[in-house]
C-alpha cells in the first residue's frame, strides 16, 4: 500500500496556505494566496487540489485548520461553517462543505489553533505527550488543549485568550478586547502590547523592551496558572509572534513558578521543558491540516465498516 497523500488548508484571516503531502518534511506542493471573498478563495484552494490530483493521483483526505469561530459540533446543520467573524463577508460561510463536495474525499476541520496544537503534538514540541496545551500569542491569544490525545471541544472550541487574569499593579492600560476589555488577550496579546507601549512589541528596544517583557511574562504566567490548574498539561507549547521576543521564555518560566507559589509543588512545573517554544513555525497550521486529514481518513474508513455509527468532526 502506498503512503497516504493528504491535502491541508490553513485558512487564515489574511492568507490561505494549501499544500499536498503527508508530513511537514514531506510536502510535494504548496501555494499561498491572500484571503479574499469566500467563494473565489475557496475555489482557488479547490482548484489547487484538483490540479494536484489530476497530475499525481487522488488525495486520501483534506484537513482544514481555519480561523474561527467555527461550528464544530458533530451532526450540527452548520458543522464546518464559520460563525460570526469580524472578517468581512465570511460570517456564516461553509468552509468545509464546498471542499468535500468538490473533491469527493473525507474532509476534517478544526480551528487553526487546534490544528497547530495537533501538528505540534505529531511533529513538533509536544511529540510523545497526550495531554498538553498549545498557545499562540500573536495579535491575539488563542489556546488549544489536547487531553488524553483528543482536542477539547464541546459546545464550541476553547477560547483561552478570553480568560480573566488579575491586573498587575501599576498597569493602567484599559485592555484591547472588543468584548471584555481587559481579558487575557486584551492585556497581553500583541495588539494590546502595541497599544500599551505605542509601538509594536517587536520594535521595542532597551529599557522599554525590558519593561514590556517583564509585564508580558507576568500576564502570560497569570493565564498559564489557570491553564495548569484546569487542564493539567504535561507541557505548554507557545507559538506566535510575541513568543519570539528575545528572552521571554526564561522570564515566563520564572513568573510561572512564582504564580504557582509552590503548589502543588511538582518539579515538572519548574523544569525547562514545561513551557517551551513551538517548533513548527509557519508550518504549524498546515501541519495541523495534515493531522486533521489523517483523522478524517481514519474516521471514513471506520464509518465504511458494517454497523459503524457516525463519527465526529468530519465529512463523509
Ligand atoms: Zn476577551
Amino acid at each position: 500500500m502506498s503512503a497516504p497523500r493528504f491535502g491541508a488548508i490553513e485558512s487564515g484571516g489574511t492568507k490561505f496556505v494549501c499544500l499536498v503531502g503527508s508530513a511537514p518534511d514531506r510536502i510535494e506542493a504548496e501555494i499561498r494566496f491572500p484571503t479574499g471573498e469566500p467563494a473565489p478563495t475557496l475555489a482557488r484552494a479547490i482548484a489547487f487540489f484538483e490540479e494536484r490530483a489530476a497530475e499525481t493521483g487522488p488525495l486520501d483526505a483534506v484537513g482544514i485548520a481555519s480561523f474561527g469561530p467555527l461550528e464544530l459540533r458533530p451532526g450540527h446543520a452548520k458543522f464546518g461553517h464559520l460563525s460570526a467573524t469580524p472578517k468581512p463577508g465570511w460570517s456564516g460561510v461553509d468552509v468545509a462543505g464546498p471542499v468535500a463536495a468538490a473533491l469527493g474525499v473525507p474532509v476534517g476541520i478544526d480551528t487553526d489553533v487546534n490544528g497547530a496544537a495537533l501538528g505540534e503534538g505529531r511533529w513538533g514540541a509536544a511529540q510523545g505527550l497526550d495531554t498538553y496545551v498549545y498557545l499562540t500569542v500573536g495579535t491575539g491569544i488563542g489556546g488549544g488543549a489536547v487531553i488524553g490525545g483528543k482536542v477539547v471541544s464541546g459546545l464550541v472550541h476553547t477560547e483561552m485568550g478570553h480568560l480573566t487574569v488579575p491586573r498587575i499593579d501599576g498597569d493602567a492600560f484599559p485592555g484591547s478586547c472588543p468584548f471584555h476589555g481587559d481579558c487575557w488577550e486584551g492585556l497581553a496579546g500583541g495588539e494590546a502590547m502595541a497599544a500599551r507601549w505605542g509601538t509594536p512589541a517587536e520594535e521595542l528596544t532597551g529599557g522599554a523592551l525590558r519593561e514590556a517583557l517583564r509585564l508580558e511574562a507576568a500576564y502570560l504566567a497569570a493565564g498559564l496558572r489557570n491553564i495548569v490548574y484546569t487542564t493539567a498539561p504535561q507541557r505548554i507549547v507557545i507559538g506566535g509572534g510575541v513568543a519570539e521576543l528575545p528572552g521571554l521564555f526564561s522570564l515566563l518560566r520564572a513568573e510561572l513558578s512564582a504564580a504557582l507559589a509552590g503548589y502543588p509543588g511538582l518539579p515538572e512545573h519548574a523544569a525547562e521543558d514545561f513551557v517551551v517554544p513551538a517548533r513548527l513555525g509557519r508550518l504549524a497550521g498546515p501541519a495541523g491540516g495534515l493531522v486533521l486529514a489523517a483523522e478524517a481518513a481514519t474516521a471514513a474508513r471506520q464509518r465504511s465498516r458494517p454497523g459503524a455509527g457516525p463519527s465526529e468532526g468530519t465529512y463523509a
